[in-house]
């Protein structure tokens, strides 16, 4: 009889947001008059913004006739749109690019997950604690761990803790690792590692070997100057790290689904012989092999995103959602809760009275004053004591929530 992989067996059965989501809906089942306010999932809500839409309107048009109808097209993505990467999101930094080392996805969370796999299974992995949990779970599937222990941290796994303690910036890990996830601006803390911070991990993994797995996703909502919005900002790093960056919370593309994964040629790690190879290569074959590109409807779509029109059109929704996340941190702290992230992120972080637990927090928010969030822990075991609300609500409902939070005294 066939077998299944027993790692899948090792996970949690359901995921955080869809036992969230259920007990939402149980919620809505038992008071049907009950106006409910969702800060959980972080989704966008806001429309794609008229540069793109005209974008795409025009691609599907193309679409629409033999002579410019577009069929497969390259697996690493179009020119037109790794040459807008490359140009607006890089160079604007100082970073230089070749084309060929940005591969364009339809998301980070599956290049996150995948890149796991061109990695030897009994690689190291080191993960922050608390972070986006996919990076934990495809590891867990791949083999690279043991079981859970009663904490919930995996056997073999390096956790790296962020707390309010050591300001969300993880210390470098005790033992050695070979595969570091660093995710900033941070999902769920909405906290930013500093350039001294990822050049402590950059000059880390120079001395070690590591290879650092940059998640950026969220770069586009770095407000505070100096901040570093790409891990190649800190020379040296192109040697070290692989980084991912998403058109999702960038530019409303959740449902549309685009993103890119930068591999640098230069970054090199250890075959079983003992000779180095080009992860750019090894990278470059698994895409081939595995993924057959992005649409050229959404391609189009996602270059209208640097366009001259579609620049400040991009800017203009970030604010809106980073005024939400004002109204949030300000209107909690107001009330006297500690809160962190929400200054270049769209997550706000709630620290809990010590002892209380997140899961359950989540019930008496939900029944004192109908708003979801998301509870801590469902972002590792570090998260627990912490609760997550995010900025990608409709103005008016924002401040609606807030303000019934305000009203509630809840720890009182
Ligand atoms: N990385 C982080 C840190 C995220 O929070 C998310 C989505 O919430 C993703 C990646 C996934 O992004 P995408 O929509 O591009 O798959």
């Amino acid at each position: 009889m066939a077998q299944i992989n027993s790692n899948y067996l090792k996970l949690p059965g359901s995921y955080l947001f869809a036992a969230v989501a259920k007990k939402v809906a149980a919620f809505r089942e038992a008071h049907p008059e009950a106006d409910i306010i969702r800060l959980g999932i972080g989704d966008v809500t806001r429309p794609l913004v008229p540069a793109v839409v005209e974008a795409m309107h025009r691609a599907v048009g193309e679409m629409a006739s033999c002579e410019t109808f577009r069929g497969y097209g390259p697996e690493q993505g179009y020119d037109f749109l790794i040459d807008a990467v490359i140009r607006a999101e890089y160079g604007s930094r100082g970073v230089g690019l070749d084309r060929d080392e940005v591969f364009v996805s339809d998301g980070s969370k599956c290049d996150v997950a995948n890149i796991q796999e061109i990695f030897d299974s009994g690689s190291r992995v080191a993960i922050g604690d608390p972070v986006y949990p996919v990076y934990l779970d495809t590891n867990v599937m791949a083999g690279r761990t043991g079981e859970a222990g009663p904490d919930g941290r995996f056997e073999g796994v390096t956790y790296l803790a962020a707390t309010a303690e050591n300001g969300f910036a993880p210390a470098l890990p005790e033992r050695p690792v070979d595969l570091i996830y660093l995710c900033s601006p941070n999902n769920p803390t909405g906290t930013v590692l500093s350039r001294e911070e990822l050049a402590k991990w950059v000059a880390y993994a120079r001395e070690t070997g590591a290879v650092i797995l940059f998640d950026s996703a969220y770069s586009a909502y770095i407000r505070e100057p100096g901040l570093p919005g790409s891990i190649y900002e800190i020379p040296g790093a192109k040697e070290v790290a692989v980084e991912f960056k998403s058109f999702s919370k960038t530019a409303g593309f959740t449902g549309v689904r685009c993103a890119f994964t930068v591999v640098p040629k230069a970054l090199k790690a250890r075959a079983a012989d003992g000779t180095l190879r080009s992860l750019n290569a090894l990278w470059n074959r698994r895409q081939c092999t595995k993924f057959n590109g992005v649409s050229y409807v959404v391609q189009r779509g996602a270059e209208a995103v640097y366009s001259e029109a579609g620049l400040p059109q991009i800017r203009q929704q970030i604010d809106y959602y980073m005024e939400n996340a004002r109204i949030i941190r300000e209107g909690l702290s107001g009330a006297g809760y500690t809160v962190f992230g929400g200054k270049n992120a769209p997550y706000i972080w709630w620290k809990l009275p010590d002892g209380l637990d997140s899961m359950r927090f989540s019930d008496t928010l939900l029944e004192r004053c109908r708003v979801v969030g998301t509870p801590g822990v469902g972002f590792g075991p570090g998260g627990e004591g912490y609760f997550r609300l995010t900025a990608f609500g409709d103005r008016e409902r924002t401040k609606e929530a807030v303000e019934r939070i305000r009203q509630a005294e809840l720890f009182a």
